[in-house]
């Protein structure tokens, strides 16, 4: 029989995810959940893929099966370098790195740049998966208080004063879980702030393209180029299970990072990128997201009324321009652990806020919505069970 002291100290810091636990109740048939984080089956664009793979084989040939570079398959680097440009942002191809998912890019930076100790500031909430991917490397977590447009730059500010934190890590748009972006006053502030106290900033953006209503805000990166690691990803605006993520880093951490890959996975899938290279350079991607975005819209949209129509009116909520998720603020006191206990017996489901904090047991009174997996209708449905169950909770 093995024994626990067989795994290293930090393995035993991992510890099991706990929204895999809940998404494993809420598998029952039945249930309406809305605690999930994936996008719709029907976003991917399942006839280009058909048409692209043809043309990738014919293209390729047996070059997209081939071993490639770590630093990732040259055409698709092109192509990102040309998505970027829509995003103000500018890049050879050369200072791409691609992943294996966005999530890569994340594990990849706490492999480098976290010592056990080191301070790393991170939004209060903010995505689960970026605890998971640096806990295991043993930081200590600084939490930057946040309202409902984001980090808070003073409070940034104040932090970074008295910490010396090996980076800043932050979702301006759409963030997972709050649904939040950062407006651009605060964008200019926070580059003013890294590039004073010289501070790196992992800007993560996989919603950025998911944007239902106003006009794209630049990326941090455009501002402090060199102080900024510009994290995205297809798997909101191609398809998650291609695992295709990428990074822009100043020279020094994507040097590094390369190294620590090859250690990983020596590169990321050839054959996807090639197919993520030809959805890009094709066209494909920017005649696709409208459809995406007319898919979720609506959902987002029947979700917040019905939200205005059976929530309590001591429950406050984000109405994001974007993204996949609405954050729920109810009254202290009440434990959204225990609520979301009787609404998975009543058949739906969130997520209990507090897993999005870096310290334990904050939050407890907020959750997180998703809307992108269920029509309008049954994401109306969902909301009135839940509406009935936080008036239970109220005067229960
Ligand atoms: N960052 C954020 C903020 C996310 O929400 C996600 C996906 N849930 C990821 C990164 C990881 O995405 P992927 O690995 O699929 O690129």
């Amino acid at each position: 029989m093995l024994a626990e002291n067989l795994l290293a100290g930090r393995t035993r810091n991992m510890g099991a995810s706990a929204i895999r636990e809940i998404l494993k109740v809420v598998s029952r048939p039945g249930t309406i959940s809305l605690a999930g984080g994936i996008p719709a089956p029907r976003s991917f664009p399942m006839a280009i893929i058909e048409k692209i793979t043809e043309a990738v084989l014919q293209k390729f040939g047996s070059e997209a099966f081939q071993y490639g570079l770590t630093e990732g398959f040259p055409p698709l680097r092109e192509a990102l370098a040309a998505y970027l440009e829509t995003k103000g942002i500018v890049a050879t191809p050369e200072q791409i790195l691609i992943s294996t998912g966005s999530q890569g890019v994340l594990d990849g930076l706490g492999k480098i740049l976290i010592s056990p100790g080191d301070r790393v500031a991170l939004e209060a909430p903010t995505y689960l998966g970026a605890l998971q991917a640096f806990t295991p490397y043993e930081p200590r977590y600084v939490q930057i208080d946040t309202d409902d447009q984001g980090m808070l730059p003073d409070a940034l500010d104040a932090a970074l004063a008295r910490h010396s934190v090996k980076f800043i890590y932050m979702v301006p748009n759409f963030q997972n879980p709050t649904g939040r972006t950062l407006p651009m006053k605060r964008r200019l502030a926070v580059a003013e702030i890294i590039q004073r106290h010289g501070t790196l900033l992992v800007e993560d953006d996989p919603y950025g393209d998911l944007r239902y209503g106003g006009a794209l805000i630049a990326p941090i990166k455009t501002l402090a180029p060199e102080h900024v690691v510009y994290v995205s990803t297809l798997s909101k605006v191609f398809a998650p299970g291609l695992r295709m993520g990428f990074c822009l880093a100043p020279d020094l951490v994507r040097h590094w990072l390369v190294l620590a890959k090859q250690g990983v996975d020596l590169h990321t899938s050839t054959f996807d990128q090639a197919l993520a290279a030809e959805y890009l350079s094709g066209g494909h991607l920017a005649r696709h997201l409208p459809k995406i975005i007319e898919l979720y819209r609506p959902r987002q949209q029947a979700m917040l009324v019905a939200m205005e129509r059976f929530f309590p009116h001591s429950f406050s909520w984000t109405r994001p321009d974007g993204g996949m998720f609405v954050w729920v603020q109810g009254p202290m006191g009440l434990d959204m652990e225990a609520v979301n206990r009787t609404a998975v017996d009543r058949g739906t489901a969130f997520v209990p806020g507090t897993f999005f904090f870096a310290h334990p047991g904050e939050g407890k009174e907020t959750l997180r919505l998703n809307y992108t997996m269920a029509d309008e209708a049954t994401l109306t449905r969902a909301i009135e069970i839940l509406g009935e169950v936080f008036d239970e909770a109220l005067t229960g």
